[in-house]
């Protein structure tokens, strides 16, 4: 059985270790298992870190931003490559594999600019003779704890950011699909960087706990679900550490009366079950405003579920694969039973879904369910599956409010023709990322990353100018240069040219 080990200049596997396996999602079998390190392995990768941090930190942004280019293209050379391996054991279709190599690959192209973005700040006569600068260095060893759900991008968002700006960094993603992060970083030593800055360590609560303590990581990126994230928080920074701590989410799509309806429809197609809905941008929740527009929507959303095709993870035509292991399937589906027997009304049923051929696969039908209310548990909680839930809003005011108290803040969207009324939206929701017409308002790499209430924990987001200061430390120089004066023993001479 092929196996999965860490990543590392000093330590590969001990015979001993524990394993966790590794399925294939499609097919239902276990194609692979990774090994599963403590905290004497970690103690291991860290020493190498401490060793090569330095003359990396020492490395000019421009000689750093090189091996970041080559990274880059070595990436967009592999991606075929990437993206089949990522789908292969995380259960998404190779088009959205594809997606997750490019949104991580949209920040090392951010991380490629960093001479310009690490410029410091200068003031010329702060006093007499006095001038200030500000520059931002980096904090040392840097680490970062990974989801399942997208195994590129993520480790990218992180470990693009904090290298560049003169960091090592030890990654711990999920041990569910450890495959590609591990594939990124041979990448990044074939692209030039010194070996023992990017390393690998797989592992679970374990191995979490040993970087949370580990007194030579000063800080800890972590993305993944709300507890966890809360939990990684405290014990990071009861341990002195900086942490940023991205949790689960549960985002809502609000329909007002005057939207393209065709459009929208079009939109949750792609953001309520593409990647069987394990995105944490997903839009799980569709909120239309008024009674007329519930009922034009439930009317098209049918047809288009109907036309949805459930497929293996490399089947091109296939709109979406798998969930990613049999407990998240049995999870996601009990979820589907709760809703119902709180009083939800189930219009399109994807539990007991089978696809011929592939009946151990671990597939989930298209799932809608109308008339959800607030006070349901299904509606206050992540499901993370393909499922769409109603919930009916009589007004705007209810719909800005929805969003608004509940208890997750990560992204939200807003259909419209109305620029009043969207605007109005943006400006008031209780959430971190909106979209305006766009489903899924991921933003941009020069932008940046970040939920609010449950959904993160911590106060800078991820990459662009954020990610920049999470990853670094400012230090503010005073100086004053006097002429020396008095009797001229101490005088300072200005070197001429002659
Ligand atoms: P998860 O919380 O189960 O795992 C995340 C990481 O924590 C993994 O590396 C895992 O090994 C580790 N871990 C698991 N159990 C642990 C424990 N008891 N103690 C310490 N560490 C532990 O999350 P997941 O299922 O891999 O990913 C899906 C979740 O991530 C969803 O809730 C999703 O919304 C969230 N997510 C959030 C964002 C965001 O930016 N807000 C992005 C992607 C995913």
């Amino acid at each position: 059985m092929r196996q999965v080990d860490h990543f590392m200049v000093d330590g590969t596997a001990t015979p001993s270790a524990r394993k966790h396996q590794i399925w294939n999602p499609s097919t239902g079998e276990v194609q692979a298992e990774v090994v599963l390190g403590d905290a004497a392995l970690l103690d291991r990768a860290v020493a190498t870190a401490k060793k090569v941090q330095p003359e990396w930190a020492a490395t000019n942004p421009q000689k750093r931003a090189r091996i970041m280019f080559r990274f880059k293209e070595l990436i967009e050379e592999n991606m075929q490559e990437l993206a089949e391996l990522l789908s292969s054991e995380h259960g998404k279709v190779i088009d959205d594999a594809k997606g997750d190599v490019q949104r991580g690959l949209e920040v090392i192209e951010y991380a490629c600019g960093i001479p310009q973005v690490l410029k410091g700040e200068y003031t010329l006569g702060a006093g007499p003779g006095i001038d200030v600068y500000s520059s931002r260095q980096p904090l040392g060893i840097g680490a970062g704890i990974t989801p399942f759900n997208f195994p590129a991008m993520i480790p990218m968002w992180m470990f693009g950011m904090a290298i560049a700006a003169g960091n090592a960094f030890i990654l711990k993603p999920s041990e569910r699909d450890p495959s590609v992060p591990v594939r990124l970083a041979e990448l990044f030593v074939e692209a030039g960087a010194p070996e023992g800055l990017l390393q690998v360590v797989h592992g679970d609560k374990e191995m979490v706990d040993a970087i949370l303590d580990h007194d030579d990581i000063s800080a800890v990126s972590f993305v993944g679900s709300s507890d966890i994230a809360h939990y990684v928080y405290k014990r990071g920074v009861d341990n002195g550490k900086r942490v940023q701590a991205m949790g689960g989410a549960k985002n809502h799509g609000i329909v007002m009366p005057d939207a393209d309806l065709d459009q929208v429809v079009n939109d949750l197609a792609g953001a309520a079950f593409g990647s069987a809905g394990e995105r944490c941008m997903a839009l799980p929740v569709v909120v239309p405003v008024g009674e007329d527009t519930a009922d034009r929507l439930r009317e098209k959303l049918l047809p288009a579920i109907d036309a949805l095709r459930v497929g293996v993870s490399n089947d091109p035509d296939a709109h979406y694969g798998p969930v990613v292991t049999p407990e998240h399937k049995a999870r996601v589906e009990q979820w589907i039973t709760t809703a119902e027997q709180e009083g939800g009304e189930i219009v399109v049923d994807g539990r007991n879904f089978s696809l011929q051929g592939h009946e151990k696969g671990f597939f989930i039908g298209p799932t809608l369910i109308d008339n959800v209310t607030p006070d349901m548990e299904s509606y206050k909680e992540e499901i993370f599956g393909p499922v769409l839930q109603i919930v009916r809003a009589k007004d705007f005011e209810e719909a800005v409010r929805l969003p608004s108290d509940h208890q997750y803040g990560n992204g939200v969207a807003i259909f419209t023709r109305n620029g009043h009324a969207a605007r109005e939206f943006a400006n008031r929701v209780n959430v971190g990322m909106v979209g305006i017409n766009v489903p899924i308002p991921v933003p941009v790499a020069y932008h940046s990353f970040g939920g609010w209430k449950r959904s993160a924990f911590g106060d800078t987001n991820q990459y662009g100018t954020e990610g920049l200061k999470f990853w670094t430390k400012v230090k503010t120089v005073t100086q004053r240069w006097p002429d020396g004066g008095g009797d001229g023993s101490n005088a300072f001479v200005i070197p001429t040219m002659g």
